[in-house]
C-alpha cells in the first residue's frame, strides 16, 4: 500500500495523521511542528529567557522525552538541568525509564540528577500510606504524592539558582485543570493555571509548561518516531487517583475522539478569556509561612498543606 504525502513538504512520506488539523504529516514536519507550537508558546507568555537556567522535572514518560528532547534543541543545553525524583512506591521505582533517560540526557550534554522524595522532604510516598493506615485516615497517597513531588522541586529549584522550573505538563493535563478549576468554582487555582498566573511567594521558583499547546498523544508519536523506549508501568496506587480529574479526563477525552481539536480550543479561548484577568491576582500580598517548615502556605492557614499531611500519618 502506497503511504500518504506529508501534506507540509510534499516530497516525504507521511508516518502520522494530525488528528485536530487534519494533516498527514512526515518525522521531520511532525517534529518542526511540535517544536514550532512549544517555541511560540514560550515567546507569547514570555515563559523562559534565552539567558535563564531552567530545571526539567523529568519522570521519564513520554511526556518527559519530549520536554527534554524539545527544550534541548531550541534552549542552549549547558543552561539546562534534569530532575528525576522516585516516589519511593514499591514495585514502581522506575529503574529501566531512568537508564533510558540517563543516556537521552548523556547524549543531550544535559546535567540529570536522581533523588528520592525521602531525601528531600524526609518521606516517601510509601511511608505516608503506612502512616496513615496505622492511623486508620482514608487519605488519598496521590495527594500526598502530589504535593510532596511539588515541595522537592521547588526545594531542589532554589538550591540550584535556576531561574525557572520547566514541568512537562502537556494540552490535556491543561485542560483539565481549568475545567476542575471552573467547576470547583476556584479562581485562584484557575489563574495560577494560566502562563502568567500571579507568583504569590519569593519563596516559589516560577514553573513553566512549555508543552501546554502539545497534545498527549502527539507526545506518544514523538517518542515513539525518536525510538525512545518507555514502559508507561501503572503506579499501584493509581486507583487511589481523585475521582474529580479522572472523570473529567474521561469526559474530556471522549470529546476530543468526537471532535478533534476540541482540548486546543478550550484552553485557548480560556488563556486568552483570563490573559488580562490574571493581573488582578498579581497584586495579592506575599504568602504568609508554614509555623512548622517555613514553606509558603494558604492566606487563611498558619500551617502548610504538606505539613498537615505529614501530621495526619504521623510522620512529625
Ligand atoms: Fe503518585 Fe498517585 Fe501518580 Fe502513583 S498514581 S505516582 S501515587 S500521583
Ligand atoms: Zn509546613
Amino acid at each position: 500500500m502506497e503511504l500518504p504525502i506529508c501534506s507540509i513538504c510534499r516530497k516525504r512520506e507521511a508516518v502520522t495523521y494530525q488528528l485536530h488539523t487534519h494533516l498527514a504529516l512526515c518525522k521531520e514536519c511532525f517534529v518542526n511542528d511540535i517544536i514550532k507550537r512549544v517555541e511560540n508558546e514560550i515567546k507569547k507568555y514570555r515563559l523562559i529567557n534565552q539567558n535563564e537556567k531552567v530545571l526539567l522535572a523529568i519522570s521519564g514518560g513520554k511526556d518527559s522525552y519530549t520536554l527534554l528532547d524539545v527544550m534541548s534543541k531550541i534552549h542552549d543545553p549547558s543552561k539546562l538541568v534534569a530532575l528525576t525524583l522516585i516516589e519511593g512506591i514499591e514495585g514502581y521505582n522506575r529503574d529501566d525509564v531512568l537508564d533510558s533517560i540517563r543516556i537521552k540526557t548523556r547524549s543531550l550534554g544535559i546535567d540529570h540528577i536522581v533523588l528520592t522524595l525521602k531525601e528531600v522532604v524526609g518521606a516517601s510516598v510509601d511511608d505516608f500510606v503506612r502512616g496513615i493506615k496505622y492511623r486508620g485516615i482514608n487519605i488519598s497517597p496521590c495527594t500526598y504524592c502530589g504535593i510532596a513531588r511539588r515541595r522537592a522541586i521547588n526545594i531542589k529549584a532554589r538550591e540550584l539558582g535556576v531561574d525557572k522550573v520547566a514541568t512537562a505538563h502537556v494540552l490535556d493535563d491543561e485542560a483539565q485543570t481549568y475545567v476542575m478549576n471552573l467547576l470547583r468554582g476556584d479562581m485562584t487555582r484557575l489563574v495560577q493555571a494560566h502562563p502568567r498566573g500571579p507568583q504569590l511567594s519569593k519563596l516559589f521558583v516560577r514553573k513553566v509548561k512549555p508543552l501546554r499547546k502539545v497534545y498527549e498523544r502527539e507526545t506518544a508519536i514523538y517518542a515513539y518516531l525518536h525510538g525512545y523506549k518507555f514502559q508507561e508501568r501503572e503506579c499501584p496506587y493509581i486507583i487511589h487517583r481523585p475521582t474529580l480529574r479522572a472523570r473529567i479526563r474521561d469526559f474530556l477525552y471522549r470529546l476530543e475522539l468526537e471532535r478533534p481539536g476540541s482540548l486546543l480550543k478550550l484552553v485557548e479561548a480560556l488563556d486568552e478569556t483570563l490573559d488580562n484577568y490574571v493581573l488582578n491576582y498579581h497584586k495579592l500580598p506575599e504568602l504568609p509561612r508554614c509555623r512548622i517548615c517555613g514553606e509558603p502556605t494558604s492566606y487563611d492557614r498558619d500551617l502548610c498543606k504538606f505539613c498537615e499531611l505529614l501530621i495526619s500519618a504521623g510522620l512529625i
